[in-house]
């Protein structure tokens, strides 16, 4: 007999576990039975040796060589069974069918009782083998059995193939056309030269295929965590979706990771995500789970009835609650978990995603730890994606306007500033507002331009119509811009261009971001005013002021939120809040706004109360610069 095939086969093996050794590696399904397989083999070519020493020693009892040989026999079919079970593992991989997988591993098991039957019958009558009277190794009538239950297993997963081939990556096609034609050529030569042992070297050269084809790569597994990347749940999602198996999906991000690494090291930081990947990976028995980036991962978990999800949900938060054991102890985390039923393809992948990641923004900004996109979150994102494109371009042509409040001034009884207030004009010609954009500008950056704009058309407007007299505007704009680098010179260059005197431009800005850079705001501030612009402080009350902070920046006008005014409203008697704050305003030589007055009485109690000046329904609705002019010739008294 020539052993050559099993040296090699032991060489390969051990070549092919050395690449693999990586203990990351093991904890996926298929790379369990992938080192199994590889095991097996190499046990099949060392037992192979084994019995063909006994064989040439002298006095060998022959139950051992009958033993050895018989155990021989068995490695071999469970070694085939394991790369046959492998097979059927990557192939199912995309599909939530269990059934097929359980057809397999029965027609495994099925084969390997049959042959277990012959490999024990054996013993008796010698149909597989026997040692005649010198002790020689002789081959029985159905010797070949063995490559039959071979063919027979190959038969299974080329009809699991052909039965879910939609569902298998072009890799398993791949696989299976290289190897198929390997084995039967090795099973013919084996049969032409039967001194030739070649058992061993088939089983190699296919491990070597499936490590090239699967094992080996890592295109579409994260490098961290070995989880499957975001390629893969795009094509998870669109095998689901071309299925039409309804699924289940929760986005997780986790939010402190970058405190967990300052905290703790960057390497306790990676296996944190390591920890954190594998246990999710176990958490559901059918459920895929992936790394997308970063500190954001996806499972993909069947949908088949509304308890199920709800199971699913609590079991899932329930794990994010528990948190992570890491380096042996355990640590809890933040985070926000999103979550998606799709049951009918109504949207790609990609829109499917991005819903997913809509959703999370959504949780982000209400400060909400689960969020469930519904049909309502879906038609929210299209608006939004509509108005974020729409601000992409801000001019004229792309239908923003500018429209101004007139603001009467209680003392002198006659309007002596606005405030302007942008629009966007829908191609109908509705209007959209800025409640619905402006903080969406905000978060994208086009803010910026927005107040560019605005400040070209208010001193345009200005400009134009000298009729107006002192007339100031105010115009609204976030803080962060004000703390641009150059945003002063820009500024002087609109308003000087033309000729607008700079005390005519008011900076309208709420409290929200003062407190973090108040020493920075301050000196900005101050170098503006005495460049002559002027500061308004508005929405005043909403929540975030610190009073302290508030009265020792240079504003001009202080302005109370509509809501604190109808709050106090029934509080007519008595000296009340806003009389309190008007005093303490009027003290520091400021002067006070109130916004959104819509009643008669609430102006009449505002201006007993102390207020100077009126902004809102009562008085003056917002306006197309068209009908300013009329409006302020006409000049209403209140
Ligand atoms: P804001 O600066 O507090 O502006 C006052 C808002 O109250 C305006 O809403 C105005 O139309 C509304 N208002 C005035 N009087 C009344 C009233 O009697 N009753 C009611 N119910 N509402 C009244 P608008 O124009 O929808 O603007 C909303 C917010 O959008 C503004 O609040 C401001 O924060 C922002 N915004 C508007 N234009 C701009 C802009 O050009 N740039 C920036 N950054 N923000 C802007
Ligand atoms: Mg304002
Ligand atoms: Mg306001």
């Amino acid at each position: 007999m020539i052993f050559l095939g099993d040296y090699f086969s032991i060489g390969l093996v051990i070549v092919l576990f050395v690449f693999f050794f990586d203990k990351n590696h093991y904890h996926t399904k298929p790379s369990q039975i992938f080192m199994a397989c590889l095991g097996l083999t190499a046990l099949t070519a060392v037992t192979d040796l084994i019995s063909g020493l006994l064989m040439r020693a002298e006095y060998v009892p022959l139950w051992l060589n009958v033993g050895v040989n018989s155990l021989y026999f068995v490695i071999n079919l469970m070694t085939t069974s394991a790369f046959a079970l492998y097979l059927f593992t990557k192939i199912l991989e995309h599909s939530y069918d269990d059934h097929c997988m359980t057809y397999a591993k029965r027609g495994l098991l099925i084969l390997f009782t049959v042959y277990m039957v012959f490999v024990l019958a054996n013993l008796w009558n010698g149909w597989l083998f026997y040692f005649d009277e010198n002790g020689m190794y002789c081959r029985g009538p159905l010797n070949a059995i063995g490559y039959i239950l071979t063919v027979c297993q190959m038969v299974l997963v080329l009809i699991c193939y052909l039965r879910n081939r939609k569902l298998a990556t072009k890799g398993m096609r791949r696989v299976l056309i290289q190897t198929f034609p390997i084995i039967v050529l090795c099973i013919a030569v084996q049969r032409v030269f039967p001194d030739v042992m070649l058992n061993g070297y088939i089983m190699a050269m296919v491990a070597t295929i499936l490590f090239l084809n699967f094992q080996g790569q890592r295109h579409g597994i994260h490098t961290l965590t070995k989880l499957n990347d975001r390629h893969r749940f795009f094509r998870e999602v669109e095998v689901r979706m071309a299925q039409k198996d309804p699924f289940h999906t929760f986005l997780i991000s986790i939010k402190n990771l970058s405190t967990i690494n300052q905290k703790y090291g960057h390497m306790y930081g990676d296996e944190f995500l390591y920890q954190f990947a594998f246990s999710l990976e176990r958490l559901f028995k059918n459920g895929v789970a992936f790394h997308m980036n970063g500190a954001v991962f996806a499972l993909v978990v069947p949908y088949t009835t509304q308890s199920m999800g709800q199971n699913h949900r609590s079991k899932l938060l329930q794990f994010l609650e528990d948190g992570i054991e890491c380096f042996n102890e355990q640590l809890s985390f933040d985070y926000i978990v999103t979550e998606s039923v799709l049951e009918e393809a109504d949207r790609s992948p990609g829109d499917f995603y991005e819903g997913l990641e809509y959703a999370a923004d959504l949780a982000h900004q209400q400060n909400l730890r689960y969020f469930r996109y519904t049909p309502d979150t879906g038609k929210q994102m299209k608006r939004e994606q509509y108005l974020k494109e729409r601000i992409q371009c801000v001019d004229r042509e792309h239908g923003f306007r500018v429209w101004y409040q007139p603001i009467y001034d209680l003392e002198t009884g006659c309007f002596c500033s606005m405030e302007a207030l942008v629009r966007l004009q829908e191609p109908d010609g509705s209007m959209v507002s800025p409640g619905e954009f402006i903080s969406l500008a905000e978060r994208t950056g086009a803010i910026a331009s927005i107040t560019w704009f605005v400040l070209e058309d208010v001193c345009d407007f200005l400009a134009s119509h000298r009729e107006l007299g002192e007339i100031s505007v105010s115009v609204n704009l976030p803080m962060a811009q004000l703390m641009e680098g150059g945003f002063k010179a820009r500024l002087d260059s609109i308003v000087d261009r033309y000729g607008v005197q700079h005390h005519r431009i008011c900076l309208e800005f709420t409290e929200r971001e003062i407190l973090d850079t108040f020493e920075q705001t301050k000196q900005i501030m101050e170098e503006l005013t005495n460049s002559g612009y002027r500061f308004y402080l508005d929405d005043f009350g909403t929540g975030y002021s610190n009073f302290n902070c508030m009265l020792q920046l240079p504003f001009q006008i202080i302005k109370l939120d509509a809501s604190l005014i109808r709050i106090t409203e029934p509080l007519l008697e008595g000296k009340g809040f806003v009389q309190s704050i008007t005093e303490l305003v009027h003290d520091m030589g400021m002067e006070v706004i109130a916004e959104g007055v819509e009643t008669r009485e609430a102006l009449d109690r505002l201006n007993r109360q102390g207020v100077d000046r009126i902004q809102g329904y009562v008085c003056a609705k917002p306006m197309k610069p068209e009908d300013l002019v009329a409006f302020f010739q006409a000049s209403p008294q209140f």
